[in-house]
C-alpha cells in the first residue's frame, strides 16, 4: 500500500489547475477538462489538416511522375518506329 503524505500532495492540490499544453489556468476540474478537450480537438484538427495537405501533395507528385513516365514511353515508341522505318528503307 502506498502511503500518501499529506504534506507532499497538499501543495500540489493548492496549485493552479493549469493546462499541460498552454498553461491556461482553470478554476475547477470540469473547466480544466473542458479546456483540455478543446485543446485536444484543436490539435487533432491541425493534425488532420496537415495529413490531408501531405496526402494531396503526394498525389500531385505521383500524378506528375506518371505523366512524365507516359511521355518518356511515348518518345521511346517513336524512336523504335523511326528505327524500324529506317530498316524498312534499307
Ligand atoms: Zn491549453
Amino acid at each position: 500500500m502506498v502511503k500518501l503524505e499529506e504534506k507532499q500532495y497538499e501543495s500540489l492540490l493548492k496549485e493552479d489547475l493549469a493546462c499541460f499544453h498552454c498553461n491556461h489556468v482553470s478554476k475547477n476540474m470540469p473547466q480544466l477538462k473542458q479546456h483540455i478537450e478543446e485543446e485536444w480537438n484543436k490539435l487533432a484538427e491541425r493534425e488532420r489538416t496537415r495529413a490531408d495537405r501531405k496526402r494531396k501533395l503526394e498525389e500531385r507528385k505521383d500524378r506528375k511522375k506518371t505523366e512524365e513516365l507516359a511521355e518518356g514511353e511515348e518518345q521511346e515508341e517513336e524512336e523504335v518506329l523511326a528505327k524500324k522505318a529506317k530498316i524498312d528503307e534499307d
